[in-house]
């Protein structure tokens, strides 16, 4: 987010402690498959991710499910998923895919399965209120427990930090998603405290693009004050190590980085400022995230603009949900989430909320709906659209935002199908991983999101969220829930 709430406080840090890990022990259910069958096909469970797993055999029969696949194929009944090891071995009607002998058979009548998130505006740190903190903790647990399988980071405060958590959750030191890391975020402007990286030149991006991409990380985020030579420089650096860019531009439009090649446009019709009367050459104008409110949608200019960026190949990261926190009257603060913030950190995230409409900050109504009409016409125009959360201290969790996309997805006008797919099977496409994630197809990795419920007839089921497959484990949805209450905001 650069909606800079931290304006309204006094940023800081309260927490740059060591990866802490969760101490909660709980026994792993009695019916879990022998551990000697499971060590034939993987290492044995590392003791920090135990207490979460309640699924682990070598092969997994998910029988009498509804199968949302993410490809935005209509939803199917009564189906099984067979996993072996960390892959998915076959997808079928229940009645004529036969369940593999020694199987561990789930009978999950009365369940939905959807593939694992493939989320693409992540952050392992909580923002927005007067003290910046990394989810060291929370936000790992908080991700997968919400269905997030596969994470991309839009931005680092502290990019070793998310380095090593990422590799922290790599070695099983705590449950989580595969992260992709974005190195320091990457602004140009004149000198001032920031934890940005500030690039004015193209030599100077070239030079941190190649050491960000030594040190691990995947992709690069741009910010709203960089000029056009320095997208340019930054887009070919990433590109000739078969790496990633993305931004939250203003300076520069959509249209002229899309020319440029950048891979992915972040937050959509919002912060496209090419729409913005008077727009300067490489200058960020101030009325850009307000005057799209009144710039009309179906006229030929934005229909223009949306065929020049499909033309240049640039995907489109929705991040409906967490605008939606800033339209004053609109948002819920969802209890489930609260439960998550530490108690004090709530009490600021609550007041955050109740104050939105005084705070200089409010999106519309109208422009949010705007921006839903934009998705839609991007998607049919052809664009590849995927989704993201970007928690903030607005009230916007990790895990909870990336699924409260789904329903703002559905109230845009996809089916439910297609806004899984946007969720799913499109964020693989844009990392480049759509041949092994993204969809539940034969081959692909088992990563997997068993739903209580249909959210396909009633979206808000889409919480209710079981149990979360990664690599064929697992995970107890509520568990990891439980392990991460209080904590957001403080680890
Ligand atoms: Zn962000």
């Amino acid at each position: 987010m650069t909606f800079d709430l931290s304006r309204l406080h006094a940023p800081g840090v309260r927490s740059m402690k060591a990866l802490v890990l969760p101490t909660l022990v709980v026994a792993l259910c009695a019916s879990d498959g022998p551990a000697t069958l499971s060590a034939q096909e993987r290492p044995p469970l590392p003791p920090s991710l135990a207490p979460f797993v309640t699924v682990d055999a070598p092969v997994v029969a998910l029988t009498h499910v509804r199968l949302v696949d993410g490809t935005g194929a209509p939803a199917r009944d009564d189906q099984t998923v067979v996993l072996r090891g960390t892959r998915i071995e076959a997808v079928g009607p229940s009645g004529s895919t036969p369940v593999p002998r020694g199987a561990r058979v789930l009978d999950l009548s009365g369940h939905t399965v959807i593939p694992g998130l493939v989320s693409l505006h992540e952050h392992t740190y909580f923002g927005g209120v007067a003290r910046m903190t990394q989810m060291t903790v929370s936000g790992p647990l908080l991700y997968l427990a919400m269905g997030v399988t596969t994470a991309m980071t839009a931005g680092s405060q502290f990019p070793y930090h998310e380095l090593n958590l990422k590799r922290a959750v790599e070695a099983g030191a705590t449950p989580g998603p595969r992260f992709h890391v974005t190195g320091p975020y990457l602004n140009g402007g004149p000198p001032r405290a920031s934890s940005s990286r500030i690039v004015n030149t193209p030599e100077e991006v070239r030079r941190v693009v190649a050491y960000w991409a030594g040190e691990g990380a995947t992709w690069f985020k741009l910010q709203g004050q960089v000029t056009r030579d320095v997208v340019g420089a930054a887009i070919e650096e990433a590109h000739a190590r078969g790496l990633r860019v993305t931004g939250h531009l203003c300076s520069v439009t959509f249209t002229e980085a899309a020319g440029l090649g950048i891979d992915a446009l972040q937050h959509g019709f919002i912060t496209d400022s090419d729409h913005v009367p008077g727009k300067q050459p490489d200058v960020c104008p101030s009325g850009n995230m307000r005057v799209q409110a009144d710039v009309d949608v179906g006229s030929p200019a934005v229909q223009e603009g949306i065929r020049r960026i499909v033309a240049g190949g640039a995907a489109v990261v929705s991040t409906l949900g967490v605008y939606e926190t800033f339209v004053p009257g609109r948002a819920r603060l969802d209890p489930r989430a609260m439960e998550m913030l530490d108690p004090d950190v709530r009490r600021e995230v609550e007041a955050n909320h109740a104050g939105l409409a005084e705070s200089g900050f409010a999106v519309p109504g109208r422009l949010l709906a705007k921006m839903m009409a934009w998705e839609r016409a991007f998607v049919r125009a052809g664009g590849l659209l995927g989704a993201g959360s970007d928690p903030w201290g607005t009230g916007f969790l990790p895990g909870f935002g990336n699924l409260r996309n789904y329903e703002l997805l559905v109230e845009a006008g996809f089916t439910p199908e297609e806004a899984v797919q946007v969720l799913t099977l499109n964020g693989a496409r844009i990392l480049g991983e759509e041949g092994r994630s993204g969809s539940i197809e034969p081959g692909k990795v088992a990563d997997l999101v068993v739903v209580r419920g249909d959210p396909v007839r009633a979206p808000a089921q889409i919480y209710e969220i079981v149990t979360v497959f990664r690599d064929g484990l697992g995970y107890d949805s509520e568990k990891l829930r439980e392990a991460a209450k209080g904590r957001v905001g403080v680890s």
